[in-house]
């Protein structure tokens, strides 16, 4: 597919960042060129229009990006998941693994509540932690989660198959083996 494509190569290498033996994917290149963020965005939209969903979450920080304007073209609400001590309000959290030591998500308690049925995003997956904490947070507050977008997906690093396992169905653009 000629727009695959075009995403895919919009979308810049850099190796051994952060640190040695990593191949960093870096989406600020895909952003920068308006034809590539437009396309982006309309496969995502495609994917997930008329679906009856009524929020999208997306993930700190460049989950903010791709998730703020595929709402704003769904036509429905976005809700921020945050590192901590940066939402003003009360909030619901949810702890993750990092390679060394833990991190947590947070999003206001007002965010979402069961009525609702929450795309959460993300610019890639790798390991699944981090959505899966997105996931967990949406779940705390009774909402229903069975889709999770991203642009990028890593699937040698399984986070894919924890998705699904959690009853969650992945959905990515481009992959990178
Ligand atoms: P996971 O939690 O292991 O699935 O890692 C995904 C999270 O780490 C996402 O929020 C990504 O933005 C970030 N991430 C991991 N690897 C890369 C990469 O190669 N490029 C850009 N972001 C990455």
């Amino acid at each position: 597919d000629a727009v695959l494509a075009n995403i895919k190569a919009s979308i810049t290498t850099i190796p051994d960042y952060p640190k040695a033996g990593i191949m960093f994917r870096d989406i600020t290149s895909l952003i920068q060129n308006n034809q590539a963020f437009n396309q982006t965005i309309d496969c995502l939209v495609a994917q997930f229009q008329d679906q009856g969903y009524t929020k999208v979450l997306g993930a700190e920080a460049r989950g903010f990006i791709f998730g703020a304007a595929l709402a704003h073209r769904l036509n429905i609400g976005f809700i921020p998941a945050r590192k901590p001590n940066k939402l003003p309000r009360e909030t619901v959290s949810q702890e993750y693994q990092l390679e060394y030591g833990t991190d947590a998500l947070h999003i206001h308690k007002d965010a979402v509540s069961s009525n609702d049925n929450v795309l959460v995003v993300d610019d890639l997956i790798a390991t699944g932690g981090t959505i899966i904490a997105a996931i967990n947070l949406v779940r705390q507050l009774g909402a229903t989660v069975t889709d999770a977008a991203f642009v990028v997906a890593l699937p040698d690093l399984g986070g894919e198959d924890k998705l699904t396992a959690l009853n969650v169905k992945p959905f990515s653009l481009i992959s990178f083996e």
